[in-house]
């Protein structure tokens, strides 16, 4: 059989309608930027959502990925494998892990993290003691738990029932939380930076006093760092860059680099909970992925990519204020490191999708936000004239809007 040419309208013909994807089509990517289809040039500010930290066909990621392939790919949990035991040393080493498990995407490593909540409380004080609380605006995943742990309960809308005992606090309101905190709450489970819900950091003071009530009365604090972890705020883990430590954390997108995989940590004692046989998964610790986000935590935890995040996130942050005073488009602008969110002011509040598809004809990639916030998440090591270009190209595009 000849192979047929497909574009955007084949999506329509052959895949489930869950997402509403753009025209552009890419089909190959180097460092900062992407070509389509039809060979036009992208600058991507987008990273495939904070996935492609170290933007696209990284020498030294492809090499990592090359030299696994031609040994061995896969053998299941049944025997462990090299790189899945490098990759876990390397997280203890540099985290306050003591204990990895490793899952596939930000989804599973969550629903892994809030199983172990369970079955650690579980554990230690008996049955019935099982809430989690979340926050509103959190995003989690889209597995029925980890649905219902976010903070919308529209995507639970057609799936119910879901899973019970969750119960949702105002971010940054401490005071929320402690309404909410009872006999029955095992986990506090927070995004340091709320990323879908339209790049929101926590107060340092919010989380330091989560870690406080979570100590006060022996709740599990969890971070999903599945979008603001791997280099983001500038530091390895958003824990370092806010000096509060959780309890077990979530780590995925970046991770790989686009190559599926994800992370749960702990410490031993919490870890223990997850005895032989309680949790698991096919893929998770696959030797292919396992030394792709090693090589990608290698590369992204050294003082040239961190510092080059915060000299990054000055020049889009300058920019990005500059804007909302020359156009007044935004009413706020925030995020940390190079995870950057513009609230829209009125009349554009409505208009996001204008700027995004704007910003593609420009030949610049951004994102959208809580529906309401253009979000940046380039790639940690952008070449500053790339990031400068595509400043400049969205100022150009923009400007017409005004
Ligand atoms: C993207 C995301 C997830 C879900 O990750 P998947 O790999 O899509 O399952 C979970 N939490 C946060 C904070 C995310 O940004």
């Amino acid at each position: 059989m000849s192979e047929q040419s497909v574009d955007r309208t084949t999506f329509d013909d052959v895949m489930v309608p869950t997402y509403a994807p753009g025209d552009v089509i890419p089909v190959r990517g180097e460092g900062a930027r992407f070509w389509d289809q039809e060979g036009k040039e992208y600058i991507d500010l987008a990273g495939g959502i904070a996935v492609t930290a170290l933007g696209h066909s990284h020498p030294g990621v492809m090499a990592a990925l090359q030299e696994q392939a031609a040994k061995i790919w896969h053998v299941s949990n049944i025997m462990t494998n090299e790189p899945a035991l490098k990759l876990g040393q390397y997280l203890c080493e540099n985290t306050f892990a003591e204990k990895v498990f490793f899952a596939n995407s930000g989804a599973e490593a969550n629903e892994a993290a809030f199983k172990l909540a369970r079955r650690y409380s579980w554990d230690h004080y008996g049955e019935g003691r099982h809430e989690i609380i979340a926050f509103e605006g959190s995003f989690h995943g889209r597995t029925l738990f980890t649905v219902a742990v976010g903070g919308q309960p529209k995507y639970l809308d057609g799936f119910r029932p879901g899973p019970e005992g969750i119960r949702h606090a105002r971010f940054n309101d401490l005071d929320s939380v402690k309404e909410q905190l009872s006999d029955s709450t095992c986990a506090i489970v927070v995004e340091p930076v709320q990323g879908e819900g339209g790049v929101r950091p926590a107060d340092p003071d919010f989380l330091k006093g989560l870690r406080e009530l979570c100590d006060e009365h022996g709740v599990l604090l969890v971070f999903d760092e599945v979008q603001c972890g791997v280099g983001r705020t500038s530091e390895l883990y958003a824990y370092q860059y806010y000096g509060v430590t959780p309890d077990i954390l979530t780590t995925a997108k970046a991770l790989g680099n686009g190559f599926p995989i994800s992370a749960m940590l702990t410490r031993s004692e919490i870890a223990a909970s997850l005895t032989t046989g309680t949790h698991g998964t096919t893929y998770g610790g696959n030797p292919l992925a396992c030394a792709v986000a090693k090589r990608v935590l290698e590369l992204v935890n050294t003082g040239q990519i961190l510092d080059g995040v915060a000299e990054r996130h000055v020049m889009l942050r300058d920019w990005l204020i500059g804007m909302k005073e020359r156009y007044g488009f935004f009413s706020d602008v925030r995020g940390l490191g190079l995870l950057m969110g513009a609230e829209m002011a009125e009349p554009w509040s409505e208009q996001t999708k204008t700027f995004v598809s704007e910003a593609l004809r420009a030949g610049v990639m951004v994102l959208v936000a809580g529906g309401t916030v253009l979000r940046f998440a380039p790639p940690l090591n952008i070449p500053l004239a790339d990031l400068e270009e595509a400043l400049y190209k969205l100022e150009d595009a923009w400007s017409a809007l005004a």
